[in-house]
């Protein structure tokens, strides 16, 4: 199995993945209440807002939870376990919450940690993807 790369035309997420080509982290908020939907959704689930525009946010958060990947169940990842496949809080975007990978460091709760962006690779192909780093 080969695992894809995501898709960046795709209506409801390509704006997440357009920014990351800028190294840029962004999140639909609602033009109406504020509230960030993500993962998004075609109206705000708070108020049912049509406007959800790509908002930039700062590339920080903490870590929320994670887990240590022993064993790749693709093949594509064999050659990369063990890693740490995290979730961050994004601290600029209350209820955000980014699933990556962490990239050295041991996790730990509420360890503050940064985006950083870097590729996702499959052949040929490549997408900048954000990812985690623990702050020292
Ligand atoms: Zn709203």
């Amino acid at each position: 199995m080969i695992f894809p790369l995501p898709d960046l035309d795709e209506p409801l997420t390509g704006g997440f993945w357009h920014a990351a080509a800028r190294d840029l982290l962004a999140f639909p908020q609602c033009a109406s209440c504020e509230r960030f939907c993500w993962y998004p959704e075609p109206r705000c689930p708070a108020c049912g807002g049509p406007d959800l525009p790509w908002t930039e946010v700062r590339p920080a958060g903490t870590l929320y939870s994670w887990s240590v990947v022993h064993h790749a169940f693709l093949p594509a990842f064999a050659a990369q376990v063990p890693f740490v496949a995290a979730v961050a809080a994004i601290d600029s975007a209350p209820g955000v919450r980014l699933v990556s990978r962490l990239l050295g460091g041991d996790p730990a709760m509420d360890a503050p940690v940064r985006v950083e962006f870097g590729w996702l690779r499959l052949g040929e192909d490549r997408v900048r993807a954000p990812f985690l780093r623990r702050v020292p």
